[in-house]
């Protein structure tokens, strides 16, 4: 099977020391990305693990397509112990950082340990080396890309960092590259920040040592290069319009479904703004949204749907240079769009304070540096919901995304089960077959083998790594073909991911009592027990250990 080559890379922040680990076997089981990581954090990290101690760790990881020119892999996977939800969770992020990161030779690179001073980590296929940064301290992101273009000639491109919210240990805090590119969800931003790790740069010139297939790569290059979807002009937004009229938008803290002010913030909006094409490495599909408002010269690159809903319609903004300005502040202040607008929107649902885009700005400024009412926000809505007097929207204290499952209720059963909650990437089969008609919004029942197989299907691209933008081209046969192996095969190594996150999870005392949704949804807990059973899991939501193999190296 196709797999990631390269070593693991162990950077002890509190010594100061870098250590390399074959894990070639590991590689060869589970291929690379988030199924790796997945299994290096459930054995390396202790089940009692605080998320901010030194002995939670980070993992980078590419899958083997990283070391590809193939469209629909410029992506890296992020995973950790999560402050937001106190699970495991990954989170992935494109851009133009595999290809650097490959270049040095490693397919993992794993954080422990606890810096006294702020530091700069510079990877290369040489070494690496740790750089106190004292200057960078409470510097933005893209303040932080600019220092080291200035001081080591290594642009956006070849960083992950952080920006104050990671320091000020926001629970959303994300971890950024190329600037705009979010690691997001979970909060694995503040983990770097405990660390004190302010930001990595990769460098190398290793040879490419993965083989890829050649056909089915050229066939999706071209597929991507020559696909007249909408979503290539206009990103996720497309579908803002086409959501809010078949299914629903969340609107002003979920207290409505429909959002009034829908067009000034959609798909049509967005592309009046777009000035040029943007993409993630080699990705000839180039979905991404370089935005500016010629009126005032404002950019910045996005917003996204998710963001749109966060920042627009769940503040009752309908004007979309307002969202373009917070979109802009989470990228530059490094944290997740989606948590910190929905967290915003609780605050003003407290304040009745609706519409009010100045204020929304001003509280997500605060949020990051913790500063007055910005302490309590950056705990997230799940911490502080009963002190705003408002309803808590989240599942395992995870932030709900914009597919509302009140509309779309398998997407409702997905965020009730998911181990990192109400995250819409978990799954990748219920919602798009929803949206394109063929199974219908309503009810859980008959949703369980999609949803599983949906789920088994995201853990494997998150692995090899493959875009979820990306699944009409590399579809199940291309998987085949690419990685020399059957779908169930790939699925299984999906599987083997999710049951690991819940495995760890269940030790830290995660159960089925996690597994809920704030609104009722017809036969949910029958659903949930199904699915349970279809997975082979204990009535209560657990594994038994004997379920769960211990793959990971230990420490030397
Ligand atoms: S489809 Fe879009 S998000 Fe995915 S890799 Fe290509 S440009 Fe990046």
């Amino acid at each position: 099977m196709l797999h990631a080559k390269g070593p693991l890379l162990t950077v002890d922040v509190s010594e100061k020391t870098a250590t390399e680990k074959n894990i070639d076997g590991l590689l060869e089981e589970l291929v690379g990305g988030r199924a790796v990581a997945t299994a290096l954090a459930h054995d390396r990290i202790p089940f009692d693990a605080k998320p901010f101690g030194p002995e939670n760790r980070v993992y980078l990881s590419t899958g083997p397509l990283q070391q590809s020119n193939m469209s629909f892999t410029g992506r890296m996977s992020l995973t950790g112990l999560s402050p937001l939800t106190d699970g495991l969770l990954s989170t992935n992020a494109g851009g133009y950082l595999s290809r650097n990161f490959t270049a040095t030779g490693i397919s993992l690179l794993e954080f422990v340990g606890e810096s006294d001073e702020l530091l700069a980590i510079h990877v290369t296929d040489d070494g690496v080396e740790f750089e106190e940064v004292p200057e960078l301290e409470e510097a933005t992101v893209k303040e932080t890309s600019q220092y080291m273009e200035e001081n080591h000639d290594l642009g956006p491109d070849n960083c992950v960092a952080i920006g104050p919210a990671g320091e000020n240990l926001v629970r959303f805090a994300s971890v950024m590259t190329f600037n705009s590119r979010a690691f997001g969800r979970g909060g694995l931003g503040a983990i770097l920040g405990s660390k004190n790790v302010k930001c990595v740069t990769f460098d190398g010139d290793s040879p490419q040592p993965v083989e890829i297939p050649n056909p089915p790569e050229m066939d999706v290059h071209r597929e991507a290069a020559t696909s007249d979807d909408a979503m290539r002009e206009t990103g996720t937004t497309g579908h803002t319009q086409f959501i809010h009229d078949n299914f629903s938008l969340p609107t002003r803290y979920f207290k409505d479904q429909k959002f009034e002010h829908v067009e000034g913030i959609g798909g049509a909006a967005i592309a009046e703004k777009k000035y040029k094409k943007g993409a993630c490495s080699a990705c000839a599909y180039a979905c991404k949204l370089p935005t500016r408002d010629e009126e005032t010269g404002f950019e910045t690159e996005g917003p996204e749907f998710e963001t749109v809903y966060a920042f627009g319609s769940q503040h009752s903004v309908g004007d979309i240079v307002e969202v373009m300005k917070a979109n802009e502040l989470c990228d530059e202040l490094g944290m997740d769009t989606i948590s910190a607008g929905v967290t915003v929107a609780a605050y003003l649902e407290s304040e009745d304070e609706f519409g009010n885009a100045e204020l929304a700005q001003e509280l997500t400024e605060k949020i990051a540096y913790r500063d007055g009412i910005g302490d309590l926000l950056a705990e997230g809505v799940h911490r502080i919901h009963d002190e705003l007097g408002v309803e808590d929207w989240t599942v395992k204290g995870m932030e709900f995304a914009a597919h509302d499952g009140r509309a779309i209720h398998g997407q409702g059963l997905s965020y009730a089960v998911a181990n990192r909650g109400g995250d819409h990437m978990y799954e990748s089969k219920v919602l798009t077959k929803t949206y394109g008609g063929e199974i219908a919004a309503e009810g859980t029942k008959d949703k369980i083998d999609l949803l599983i197989e949906g789920e088994n299907d995201a853990g494997f691209r998150d692995s090899g790594i493959v875009c979820a933008f990306g699944r009409d081209y590399v579809t199940p046969d291309v998987l085949e073909q690419l990685f020399d192996a059957t779908y169930d095969e790939l699925l299984e190594i999906g599987s083997k991911t999710v049951e690991r996150e819940r495995h760890f999870n269940n030790q830290r005392g995660m159960d089925a009592d996690e597994d809920t949704l704030p609104y009722d949804l017809p036969d949910l807990e029958e659903s949930i027990s199904e699915y349970y059973a279809v997975r082979g899991w204990n009535p209560d939501g657990t594994i038994p250990s004997t379920n769960v193999e211990r793959v990971a190296p230990a420490d030397d």
